[in-house]
């Protein structure tokens, strides 16, 4: 089964979803861009930086757009490929992917946000599996729009859950370290936040699904303890 719909549901709601007009064409983006260099160049101006005389920062206006719109925010110009699922063919156990890298930015601060995305999902006898490189790009299309941290965990989450159709359960859980909360405001470095959306056997306390996803993530897992 291929499906790019029921992804794409999840914007609904998502403030931080993807752009008005959908995706955009490559001549879009260059107009985008153009017009972004050139709000920036404003923005610079207003803060009596001497950008267009000095020959490391005259492109930073361009840069600057270029980054959010190919990269920082690409998840809101930018169509992820269709998900195929496949029938799991009677494995019932639990499916997890940790340490997923995550480059987001917070929607409040503009501030990047860096960290990793663990995902757990039971296909159930008669479920759905995906290839597991593709949560790997569900995180990038949610963790590249912008959000604050509770919204990129549910907008991951309820992807997931949509695409495993027919799942057990769902489980997504975000270590950030916010540069919002390191370099300005607070100014405290090392401080990461953990969030957790949990859905069916993850959020039943009668089975141990949630105590095996978490007691996975401490088995040798490279330093990204939680
Ligand atoms: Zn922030």
């Amino acid at each position: 089964m291929t499906t790019n719909k029921t992804i794409e549901l999840v914007r609904e709601g998502f403030a931080n979803g993807v752009a008005p007009g959908g995706t955009l064409t490559d001549e879009q983006k260059a107009t985008m861009i153009n017009a972004a260099a050139n709000a920036f160049g404003l923005f610079l101006d207003a803060l009596k930086c001497d950008w267009r005389n000095d020959p490391i920062s005259m492109e930073t206006p361009r840069r600057v757009a270029k980054a959010y719109v190919n990269d920082l925010w690409a998840g809101r110009y930018t169509a992820m490929s269709p998900i195929t699922s496949f029938p799991s063919d009677g494995y019932d156990g639990i499916i997890i992917e940790r340490n997923i890298p995550l480059t987001s930015m917070c929607s409040h601060h503009h501030q990047t946000i860096g960290g990793v995305v663990h995902i757990g999902y039971i296909a159930g006898e008669k479920g759905q599996v995906i290839g597991l490189s593709k949560l790997n790009r569900i995180v990038e299309l949610f963790g590249r729009r912008g959000a604050i941290q509770e919204q990129l965990t549910s907008a991951i989450h309820n992807a997931v859950d949509k695409i495993t159709e027919g799942n057990k359960g769902v489980i997504v859980t975000i270590v950030g370290t916010h540069n919002c909360v390191s370099c300005r405001g607070v100014k405290h470095q090392g401080a990461a936040m953990v969030t957790t959306k949990a859905s069916g056997a993850f959020r039943d306390d009668a089975n141990n699904a949630r105590k095996e996803f978490f007691d996975s993530l401490k088995i040798n897992n490279g330093g990204h303890n939680i």
